[in-house]
């Protein structure tokens, strides 16, 4: 593993603590320990650690790209109210995957478009 600055090591603290986060989210917090840090660094360093396995990326349709901490596959629910990704265990996905694929070395991204259950409970 390479080196981390203290940059890294910051945004990567920011993550653990806050879930999944745009890039603007991350350098918001970020400038309140390092008020210097500029946003095209928490940029490329988001890109670079999503890149070394660190952090993982998730694409979100019509929005800007989040960062996880949880690297591990799984999947997401994509609130098209709010914009809130959240955390989605389908049971039994990956096996299913695995007999569809016919093996076990595969990839998958899967962003579910649903209201949270907060929205829901405001529209009621
Ligand atoms: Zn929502
Ligand atoms: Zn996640």
């Amino acid at each position: 593993m390479k080196y981390l600055t203290q940059q890294c090591k910051l945004i990567l603290a920011i993550i653990q603590e806050f879930g999944h986060m745009t890039a603007e989210e991350v350098y918001r917090e970020a400038v309140k320990a390092m008020p210097k840090i500029a946003l095209g660094t928490v940029y490329r360093n988001l890109n670079e650690m999503a890149q070394d396995g660190r952090i993982r990326k998730i694409r979100v349709p019509d929005g800007p790209d989040r960062f996880d901490k949880t690297v591990s596959p799984h999947e997401h629910m994509i609130c098209p109210k709010c914009g809130g990704v959240l955390d989605l265990e389908v049971k039994g996905l990956t096996e299913c995957l695995k007999e569809a694929v016919g093996s076990d070395d595969f990839q998958y991204d899967l962003s579910v478009n649903a209201c949270c259950a907060k929205c829901r409970a405001a529209q009621q």
